[in-house]
C-alpha cells in the first residue's frame, strides 16, 4: 500500500460513544453470521480495507460475511439500530474508490452468496447471487451454449453485484448494452433490513415504477442487491477480431462506421494510445502485430454466419488503413492474443504506480479534440507526468490515466473533469462516482436531477447508513 493513498474524508464518521456500545453491536452481529464469520481483528479486515487500485485505503469497525438473504437483512437491521454506516463490498475492483469503509462503518460482503441457478433454456434467464464472479458465471453458461452480455477484464473478481450497483459496461456494450440491460429483476436489503423484490416468473412487469433500475448505478447507497434474474445472450459460433493502427480516432470511427454498415454484428470497438500500447508490449513481453500508430483500434464482429467477409468489406473501405496497418484473427488463441493487448492496460498500468483514474465520456466526435487537450492540459500542469489513453471507441468512453501524480493531489482530477464538462461530457462514463468524484457530480447533473437523486437517498435511507461517503458531496 503507498503511503500517499486516500484515507478517510473530511467529514465526521458516525462514532460508538463508548466500547461497550462497539462491544454490543459487534456480540449482535456475532449473534447473525457466526464468529467465524464476522471478522475484527485488523489482520482479517485487512483486505476488505482496500481495493484494486490502492489509491483508496480506510478502517472498519469489521467485515460481516453473511451468508444469505436473511443474514444480510439481520445485519443491516442491526446496524441501523446501533445507528452504525455499512458499505457493501462485492471483488474490490471498483475504480472509483466506493467500496472501501471510511472509519467507523461495517463492511458487509456479499462474498458468500455465490449460488448459481439453473439457466432458464425458455427464457434465456437464469438467476445468481450477488456475490458471484462474473468468471464464474461465464464458466457456468460456457456448457449450456448462452453467454452473458457485459465481459470485464476484471472478471475473475469482478461480482454480479458490484457489476450491477455500478452499471458496468466493458467491451460488448455495443453490441448487448451495459449491466442495466442485462437484469430482469433483483432481490435488494433495505437499510433497515426490509428485503424487497426478487426473481419472479412474469415475464413482463409494469406495475409502478422499476425498483430494480433503480438499484442499478446506485454503488451501494440505496440497499444492498443480494440476488440477481439475469439475461442471457447466446454463444455466436463465430467470431473475427481485428487490430488496426490509426492516425486519429476519427478515421477509426470512420472504420467503425464502414464495419457497421456491412454488418450488423459488432460485437466490440475498442481504442488505446501508442503510449498504452508500449507499457503493455514491455509488460506481456510480446511485439505489436502492427505498424506503429498513434492509435490502436480493435474491431470484433460475432454472429451465427461468418461475419469475416462483411469486417474485411469494411476494413478495405477506409483510407490511410493499409495492410501493414492491419492483424486479424479468426481463432481463439488468435484473438486472446489481440484481446490481451487491450485487456492488460489497467494490470501494466498497477505495476508502475497509483494512477489517477478517470473514467469519462464524450460524444465520440470530439474523442480526438478531447485527447489533444487533455494532454495538453495534464502536461502543462504536471510536467514530469505521463498521460495514457484507452477505451470504448462506440460510446466516446475514455479511460484518462495519470501516472507521476500524487495519489493525494486532486488539482489533475479537477482539470479533466471540467474539461470534459465544458465539453458537454460525462464525468463517469462506466465505473460510477464513488469517492474519487463525488465533488464533481454536478458537472454532470443539474441541480433538478441531484435534488431528485438526494430525495431518493433520503426516502430510501433516511438516517444516511448506506456507503455515506459516495456519490454526494
Ligand atoms: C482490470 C480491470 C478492468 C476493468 N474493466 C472495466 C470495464 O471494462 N468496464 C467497467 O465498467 N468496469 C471495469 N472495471 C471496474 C470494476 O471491475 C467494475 O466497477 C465492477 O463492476 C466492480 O465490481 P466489484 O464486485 O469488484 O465491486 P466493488 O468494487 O466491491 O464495489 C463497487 C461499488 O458497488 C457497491 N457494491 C458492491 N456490491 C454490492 C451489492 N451487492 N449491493 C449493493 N452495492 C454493492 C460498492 O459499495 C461500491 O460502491 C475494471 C476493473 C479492473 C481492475
Amino acid at each position: 500500500m503507498s503511503n500517499d493513498a486516500q484515507t478517510n474524508p473530511a467529514e465526521a464518521p458516525l462514532t460508538f460513544d463508548n466500547e461497550r456500545a462497539r462491544a454490543r453491536f459487534l456480540d449482535d452481529l456475532r449473534a447473525v453470521v457466526g464468529d467465524e464469520h464476522l471478522l475484527v481483528s485488523s489482520d482479517l479486515r485487512a483486505s476488505y480495507e482496500t481495493d484494486w487500485t490502492r489509491r483508496w485505503t480506510g478502517s472498519s469497525i469489521a467485515v460481516a460475511r453473511p451468508a444469505n438473504t436473511q443474514e444480510v437483512s439481520a445485519v443491516l437491521a442491526t446496524c441501523q439500530r446501533h445507528h452504525i454506516a455499512c458499505v457493501a463490498q462485492g471483488g474490490r475492483t471498483g475504480l472509483v474508490g466506493g467500496s472501501v469503509p471510511s472509519g467507523n462503518q461495517l463492511v458487509l460482503t456479499v462474498e458468500r452468496l455465490n449460488d448459481i441457478g439453473a439457466v432458464d433454456f425458455d427464457s434465456g434467464e437464469l438467476t445468481v447471487g450477488a456475490g458471484t464472479t462474473l468468471g464464474a458465471l461465464q464458466r457456468a453458461l460456457s456448457q449450456h451454449g448462452w453467454e452473458f452480455g457485459v465481459d470485464l477484464a476484471s472478471r475473475d473478481s469482478a461480482t454480479i453485484g458490484g457489476m450491477i450497483a455500478t452499471n458496468a459496461g466493458g467491451a460488448h456494450v455495443v453490441q448487448h448494452g451495459q449491466m442495466r440491460e442485462q437484469v430482469v429483476a433483483l432481490e435488494v436489503v433495505l437499510a433497515d433490513g426490509t428485503v424487497m423484490g426478487g426473481a419472479s416468473d412474469v415475464a413482463k412487469d409494469n406495475a409502478g415504477y422499476d425498483l430494480s433500475a433503480l438499484m442499478v448505478g446506485s454503488e451501494g447507497t440505496l440497499g444492498v442487491i443480494t440476488s440477481a434474474r439475469l439475461r442471457l445472450v447466446p454463444h455466436y459460433r463465430h467470431r473475427v477480431l481485428s487490430l488496426v493502427g490509426v492516425d486519429t480516432l476519427t478515421t477509426g470511427l470512420e472504420l467503425l462506421g464502414h464495419v457497421r454498415r456491412s454488418t450488423h454484428a459488432v460485437a466490440a470497438a475498442e481504442f488505446f494510445d501508442h503510449a498504452a500500447m508500449q507499457l503493455v508490449e514491455q509488460y506481456l513481453a510480446m511485439t505489436r502485430p502492427v505498424r506503429p500508430s498513434p492509435w490502436y483500434v480493435l474491431i470484433e464482429c460475432a454472429s451465427d454466419t461468418d461475419p469475416t467477409e462483411a469486417m474485411a468489406a469494411g476494413l478495405t473501405g477506409t483510407p490511410g488503413v493499409d495492410d501493414d496497418a492491419v492483424a486479424v484473427a479468426l481463432d481463439s488463441p488468435g484473438r486472446q492474443i489481440l484481446w490481451s493487448f487491450r485487456e492488460s492496460i489497467t494490470e501494466a498500468i498497477a505495476q508502475i504506480g497509483v494512477a489517477h483514474k478517470l473514467d469519462v465520456g464524450v460524444a465520440p466526435r470530439l474523442l480526438d479534440q478531447f485527447a489533444h487537450e487533455v494532454r495538453t492540459a495534464v502536461h502543462s500542469s504536471f510536467a514530469h507526468s505521463s498521460v495514457l489513453l484507452f477505451g470504448h471507441l462506440a460510446e466516446g468512453n475514455v479511460h484518462v490515466n495519470v501516472i507521476n501524480v500524487p495519489p493525494t493531489d486532486a488539482t489533475v482530477d479537477d482539470l479533466v473533469l471540467r474539461l470534459v464538462g465544458s465539453m458537454g461530457g460525462t464525468i463517469a462514463a462506466e465505473h460510477g462516482v464513488g469517492r474519487a468524484k463525488r465533488d464533481w457530480l454536478h458537472l454532470a447533473r443539474s441541480p433538478a436531477e441531484l435534488h431528485v437523486m438526494r430525495a431518493l437517498k433520503s426516502a430510501l435511507d433516511p438516517e444516511n447508513l448506506l456507503n455515506p461517503d459516495v456519490l454526494f458531496a
